[in-house]
């Protein structure tokens, strides 16, 4: 791995979909390393979108790497639990178990996805994460801290602004 200083960094991984839509021109690398895993890349199958793919992996712009397997076999666990592990694609349970192994070496990693189920497991492994669409989303009632502009949701909700946009985050009143 390499030995740049991460501290002040925010680790960003992205899901198939993510790649998909090349999420990864639109992050500003200096403040932030963008991941994802093997499965993910398998999974860009259309031409455009796989060069497009190889070659910010070749730039190093992405950095592809597969979590070991305690973080998997975590992940699994609580998917269990909350009774999601049969709407998971193993894609999905590779990307969490990504996030909670780079969760110990950057101060926050934030997951980008639009998967309803994985944002869920997130949620319960406080990973936090940022949808791709902000509109359009209609299981808005799960968060209770957000970035009203696009959609940043804390996995630590004593943050109070959203490291993408620098706005302050919101707080949803529960009722
Ligand atoms: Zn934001």
């Amino acid at each position: 791995m390499h030995q740049e200083h991460t501290f002040n960094k925010i680790a960003v991984v992205l899901d198939t979909g993510a790649l998909l839509a090349k999420y990864y021109r639109l992050l500003p690398r200096t403040r932030v390393d963008i991941f994802t895993t093997n499965s993910a890349v398998t999974e860009v199958r259309d031409l455009e979108n796989k060069r497009a793919l190889l070659e910010a992996i070749e730039l190093e712009v992405i950095r592809v790497l597969d979590p070991e397997d305690r973080y998997v076999s975590t992940v699994l666990i609580v998917a269990k639990n909350i009774g999601s592990l049969s709407k998971l694609s193993q894609t999905d349970v590779q990307i969490a178990a990504l996030a909670l192994m780079l969760r110990g070496k950057y101060n926050n990693v934030v997951v980008i996805t639009d998967d309803y189920e994985l944002q869920n497991l997130l949620l319960s492994l406080k990973i936090s994460f940022k949808p791709l669409r902000t509109r359009g989303i209609t299981c808005l009632t799960i968060y209770s801290v957000y970035c009203p502009l696009c959609l940043y949701t804390p996995s630590n909700p004593g943050e109070t602004a959203c490291p993408f946009c620098g706005i302050p985050l919101v707080r949803r009143r529960l009722s």
